[in-house]
C-alpha cells in the first residue's frame, strides 16, 4: 500500500513537471519539446532542456502560432512567465505576481516609491543591494556575488552568470570545435580559409589589450587579429607569405566565441588581400559575417548578441555593420565580397 501510494506521488509529480511543456513543430516537420515563456515581437522564446532559445514564429506550423496568439491573450508575469492572478502588483506598466516582484539580494518585495533595476532575463534588484551583486560580461544577466561559484569570478576582473561559464571556451580542443562551425558557415557564404599560417590563442584581458596597444586599437575588446606578411621577389619561391595570430578572451561562452572568431577570420580575409577601407567599412563587414554565425544559433543569448549588433552606437562596430547588411540586403555575398575585392591595395614593389 505504501509503495503504491509513493509509486502515485512520483508519476503526479512527473506529469505536473511535464504540464507547461509541448511539442513544436516547425514548418519543415522538426519537432522539439519546449516550454513557451516569452513572445517578443515575431519571435518566441522556448525552454528546451534547461536552455532558453528564441525562434521566429514563422517557422512553426499554424497550430503552433494559434498556440502562442492564445498563450498572449492570457495576461502573464514576465518574471515566471504563468498567468496572473489575483495577487498582482504593478511596475512601470508591467503586472507581477506579487511573489515573484523581489530583489534577488533581500527577497523582500519591492514597495512603491523603491528603485529597482532589471536585466532582460527577469532578475530584479534594488538600486541600494546592486553593488551585492555581480553583472555577467557576456549577456548582462544580474547574479547575487553570495551565493555565487568563484570561477564565476576570472583572475583577470571579468565575470560571469552561471549559465554563460557552463559554455564557457576555456580549453583548445572546444576552441578548434568552435573555429569548425564558424569556418562552415564563412565558406559557406565566400569567406575562404587563409593561405597563410594561422594561429588562435585564449588569452586574459590583460595580454589582449596588451597586443591591441601595437595597432592603437582599445576599448572592450573581446578578439584581435594581428596579421604579418612578408613578400619574397625572384629566388626558386617568390610570392607574399602570411602569418596570422588571433587572440580571443578565454571564458566566453561558446556562441559568442563563434561571433568573435567570425569576425576575426573576416579580418584575415581582409588581410590575405590587402583590402583597405575606412573603420566603419572594415569593422562593419566583420560584423556582418558575425552576425551571420549568429543568426545560425537560436539560443537567446545569440539573438541578446544581434540586438547588441542592431543597437551598438559607435560609428565602425554599429554604424557601419547596419550600413553593410542594407548593402548586403540590395545584393548577394558573392556580390559583396566582390566589392569588398575591389577595394584590395596590394603593397607596390
Ligand atoms: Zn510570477
Ligand atoms: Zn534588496
Ligand atoms: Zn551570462
Ligand atoms: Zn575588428
Amino acid at each position: 500500500m505504501v509503495y503504491f501510494r509513493t509509486s502515485f506521488l512520483i508519476g503526479f509529480l512527473f506529469l505536473s513537471s511535464l504540464g507547461w511543456s509541448k511539442v513544436w513543430t516547425t514548418n519543415t516537420g522538426s519537432k522539439s519539446e519546449g516550454e513557451l515563456f516569452e513572445v517578443l515581437g515575431d519571435r518566441i522564446g522556448l525552454l528546451i532542456k534547461g536552455r532558453e532559445y528564441h525562434f521566429s514564429l514563422s517557422r512553426f506550423i499554424q497550430a503552433d502560432q494559434d498556440y502562442v496568439r492564445r498563450w498572449k491573450m492570457t495576461p502573464r508575469c514576465p518574471s515566471c512567465s504563468k498567468a496572473l492572478g489575483t495577487r498582482t502588483i504593478e511596475a512601470g506598466g508591467v503586472k507581477y505576481h506579487t511573489s515573484c516582484f523581489r530583489c534577488m539580494v533581500c527577497r523582500s518585495g519591492f514597495r512603491g516609491g523603491d528603485q529597482f533595476r532589471r536585466d532582460a532575463w527577469n532578475g530584479m534588484v534594488h538600486v541600494k543591494h546592486f553593488q551585492s551583486t555581480g553583472l555577467c560580461g557576456t549577456c548582462s544577466r544580474i547574479f547575487v556575488k553570495r551565493g555565487a561559484h568563484p570561477k564565476q569570478f576570472f583572475a583577470d576582473g571579468r565575470m560571469s552568470c552561471v549559465s554563460c561559464l557552463k559554455d564557457g571556451v576555456f580549453e583548445t580542443k572546444i576552441l578548434n570545435e568552435v573555429e569548425d562551425r564558424v569556418w562552415n558557415t564563412l565558406t559557406r557564404i565566400g569567406v575562404s580559409k587563409p593561405r597563410g599560417k594561422l594561429t588562435i590563442r585564449l588569452v586574459d584581458r590583460g595580454l589582449l589589450n596588451k597586443e591591441a596597444l601595437k595597432i592603437n586599437a582599445r576599448g572592450n575588446l573581446r578578439g584581435l587579429t594581428l596579421t604579418k606578411y612578408k613578400i619574397v621577389k625572384g629566388g626558386s619561391n617568390p610570392g607574399t607569405t602570411f602569418d596570422h595570430i588571433i587572440y580571443v578572451l578565454y571564458g566566453l561562452p561558446y556562441i559568442e566565441c563563434e561571433s568573435v572568431l567570425a569576425h576575426e577570420f573576416a579580418h584575415v580575409w581582409l588581410n590575405e588581400k590587402f583590402i583597405e577601407s575606412t573603420p566603419p567599412v572594415i569593422e562593419g563587414f566583420c560584423n556582418l559575417v558575425s552576425s551571420e554565425v549568429l543568426e545560425k544559433e537560436k539560443s537567446k543569448l545569440a539573438s541578446i548578441l544581434l540586438d547588441n549588433l542592431q543597437n551598438n552606437t559607435s560609428l565602425a562596430y554599429g554604424v557601419g555593420y547596419r550600413k553593410m547588411k542594407a548593402n548586403l540586403a540590395q545584393k548577394n555575398w558573392p556580390q559583396l565580397l566582390a566589392e569588398m575585392k575591389s577595394k584590395s591595395k596590394p603593397p607596390k614593389l
